[in-house]
């Protein structure tokens, strides 16, 4: 393809363009960086993790549920326990029939045994209420920690993508300068290439910035005896090339 312009202001265009592209593609970097910060890993499996103790947290929470209801349990039947005890022991000290006497014995010793299991079983109890509380207390400063650490996660992501913003808006405002000080042909020839990936590369020597190939010495002849005022292009990937 010519390229109608003399070949100072070729060459400055040309500058402008390989600019242009660089800025282009750190604006895709920028992007990029954006989106893997918007679904940021670490900040997801806190808050996975912060799931997780939320059910912890529920389950140990109907576990002491469970363990109260059983203490209450045992102490109704242990104020029942007493009562019949305190009323077999004053029936005891009045009867006088022997036979009423030792059936009124035999449950006071059932009772009393009754009596016994209740209070192991409420020691039990209690030890158990007691270690699940420190469960409770650990889950819960658990679940603390990680929503500070997820709060300071988020923040962070939040400064970053902050930078990111502010690098994207000042390189497309210098993406825009530059692409209006290059001409509408030179930009339709290039963006045509950059859609299918590079658009422009310098020409380093024998190697194309482009695609890194190195040209062979008959391509490289034939580009340098193209006219100064025409647009080079490369032999292996097509983008334009720029001399240095
Ligand atoms: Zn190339």
């Amino acid at each position: 393809m010519g390229f109608c312009g003399d070949a100072v202001n070729l060459e400055k265009e040309l500058g402008s363009l390989l600019k242009y592209q660089g800025v282009l593609l750190e604006i895709k970097k920028l992007e990029q960086q954006a989106a893997v910060l918007k679904t940021n890993a670490a900040n997801e499996s806190l808050r996975e993790k912060l799931l997780e103790k939320s059910t912890e947290l529920s389950s140990c929470l109907s576990k002491s549920e469970a363990l109260h209801r059983d203490r209450k349990r045992i102490l109704e039947e242990q104020s029942l326990v007493v009562k019949r005890l305190d009323q077999d022991s004053s029936r005891l000290k009045t009867t006088a029939v022997p036979r009423d006497a030792i059936s009124l014995q035999h449950e006071i010793d059932t009772l009393n045994r009754r009596a016994a299991i209740l209070s192991e079983e409420l020691a039990g109890l209690d030890a158990e209420i007691a270690s699940q509380n420190e469960i409770h207390h650990r889950i819960e400063k658990g679940r603390e920690d990680l929503e500070r650490e997820l709060e300071l996660g988020r923040e962070a992501v939040k400064l970053e993508l902050e930078e990111l913003r502010t690098q994207h808006a000042a390189d497309k405002k210098l993406a825009e300068e530059l692409r209006s000080s290059i001409s509408d042909e030179l930009l339709v020839e290039f963006d045509r290439l950059f859609a299918r990936g590079v658009g422009i590369g310098a020409l380093r020597k024998s190697m194309c910035g482009a695609c890194n190939m190195t040209l062979t010495s008959t391509a490289l002849n034939n580009l340098l005896a193209t006219p100064k005022d025409s647009l080079l292009h490369c032999p292996e990937c097509g983008a334009i090339l720029v001399r240095e």
